[in-house]
């Protein structure tokens, strides 16, 4: 089953436990700078974005269910991006895609690292190796398979650089799919409308994001 963690990207199973003396950072922030944003020290209280309640460890099963409930109407809210696609309609997204990253913390999350892993491209392979002082070969060969599509995934999963506390062991350097997951501050979002349904499924933030932005077109 492909993923959306990337534009086409590959599930996999599989336990392993990420060990990797590198420097840490946000993790499971595949998401890019941004979405790193509600990261603290602190346990959080229980509290509420749009209708869903969060809590200081993320209850995915609560997404996850919500989001199948919610198909539909969010197709449906995508699809009016899609056929009425307002002037300001990136600016928009931007602005949603900030507001939901104010709330969600990735930290408490990692679902995205656990159960999906990101499309490698050269570059990324090129960068990674050299930041873990290997050959390309040798890093494709321990990490890496070919998929059906002939992209270059992760092996396991949960990904091998993912810390017990959620960070990222290759953070400055990761892929660049994981910097762009999920990728709800697009231009355009309407043309991975079918990724964005996906991604409400494994994502929180992919999920709140299309609760939101409805509300946040009606408010313009
Ligand atoms: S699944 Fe979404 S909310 Fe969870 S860590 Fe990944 S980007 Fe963040
Ligand atoms: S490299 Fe692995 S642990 Fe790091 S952000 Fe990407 S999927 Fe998560």
């Amino acid at each position: 089953m492909k993923s959306s963690f990337y534009l086409g990207g590959q599930f996999a199973l599989s336990a392993h436990t990420p060990r990797s003396a590198a420097p840490l950072r946000s993790a499971a922030s595949l998401r890019g700078n941004r979405s790193y944003r509600g990261r603290s020290s602190v346990i959080k209280t229980n509290g509420f974005i749009g209708n869903i309640a969060y809590f200081c460890i993320m209850n995915l099963e609560f997404y996850k269910n919500q989001a199948v409930l919610k198909q539909k109407e969010h197709q449906k809210i995508l699809e009016t991006l899609k056929k009425r696609p307002p002037k300001n309609l990136d600016y928009i997204v931007q602005e949603t895609h900030e507001e939901v990253f104010e709330k969600i913390d990735c930290l408490q999350c990692a679902n995205c690292c656990k159960t999906t892993g990101p499309l490698f491209t050269e570059k990324d392979i090129e960068r990674i190796s050299r930041h873990l002082r290997l050959k390309p070969a040798d890093f494709e060969a321990k990490y890496l398979r070919t998929d059906e599509d002939r992209d270059k995934v992760l092996q396991n999963l949960p990904c091998w650089f993912l810390n017990v506390d959620n960070t990222c062991s290759i953070y400055e350097v990761r892929p660049k799919a994981c910097r762009e997951f999920p990728h709800t501050d697009r231009k355009k979002i309407y043309q991975i409308n079918h990724l964005t349904i996906k991604n409400t499924l494994i994502c929180p933030a992919a999920f709140e994001f299309v609760e939101r932005i409805q509300k946040n077109l009606e408010k313009k």
